[in-house]
């Protein structure tokens, strides 16, 4: 059975996306079979990986509210070993569909269980909002991973998320663990980003990451090539350091039970 984590933080803009498409590449890179969902309406994680919304004709909109086996949406991936549910603009409307429906929470999870055993890891890509596709991931997943941008006030909203992940663990996935806190688009050249690690590590302990990722022009550039760094770039500091961070993650337990 593979793994679940949820790659999520409702700040937008702190690097989920990138992380999702780059850790997810990573490990399959190095040789897991990897399955990424993308929950975000915008759908940057599906055209990260070079797949081209507008020839979806479905999604995970239809697994969510339409019951459609996730079997059915999954689709691979230029990358060797890597699978994604895509997500398409459809999906924007699912946050209020599901409101009035039945297990609203316990849907992606339903769905995630019945492809778990074909994966190693399944990394889900949040939308930047704490409300039902959150919770859906939330719920579904073994762990959260939480990106952090170095920035000031690089913890504000944080105490929103923890709450959140409290509430799940309380109500709907007692088993929740955060797997790990991620920093990301340190500015090597500026001092705040040396005070804003010392601030989040004082926070999270040993929970933050020793992988730290650079602000780096290839990985703001690849996805426009609708490619993982690992594939556009290879050689980039960008690439290092997620393939740093996937084996940092394996190192962590690849299966729960
Ligand atoms: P989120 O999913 O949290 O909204 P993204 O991963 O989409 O954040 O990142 C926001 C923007 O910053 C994107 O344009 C992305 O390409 C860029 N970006 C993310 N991480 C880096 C990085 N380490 N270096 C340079 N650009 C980055
Ligand atoms: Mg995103």
């Amino acid at each position: 059975m593979g793994k679940i984590m949820s790659i999520a933080n409702q700040k937008g803009g702190v690097g989920k996306t990138t992380s999702s498409v780059n850790l997810s590449a990573c490990l399959a890179y190095l040789g897991n079979k990897v399955l990424l969902v993308d929950i975000d309406p915008q759908g940057n994680a599906t055209s990260g990986v070079g797949i081209n919304k507008a020839d979806m004709n479905q999604c995970i909109y239809n697994v969510l509210v339409e019951d459609l086996p996730a079997a059915e949406v999954c689709v691979p991936t230029s990358v060797e070993n890597l699978d994604i549910i895509p997500a398409t603009i459809q999906l924007a409307g699912a946050e209020i569909e599901l409101v009035p429906t039945i297990s609203r929470e316990i849907r992606l999870k339903k769905a995630l269980d019945e492809v778990r055993d074909r994966y190693d890891y399944i990394i889900i890509d949040c939308p930047p909002s704490l409300g039902l596709l959150t919770l859906n991931a939330l719920t579904s997943s073994d762990s959260v991973l939480i990106p952090v941008q170095c920035e000031y006030y690089a913890l504000e909203g944080l105490s929103q998320l923890l709450n959140t992940i409290r509430l799940v663990q309380k109500h709907l996935n007692r088993d929740l663990m955060i797997e790990g806190v991620l920093l990301t688009m340190l500015d090597a050249r500026t001092n705040l980003g040396i005070q804003v690690i010392e601030e989040v590590k004082k926070y999270f302990q040993d929970k933050v990451y020793n992988s730290i990722i650079p602000r780096n022009v290839r990985l703001g550039e690849a996805p426009s090539y609708g490619q993982p760094i690992i594939t556009y770039d290879p050689k980039s500091k960008g690439a290092e350091v997620y393939l740093e961070l996937a084996k940092e993650v394996m190192a962590n337990g690849t299966r729960v039970g």
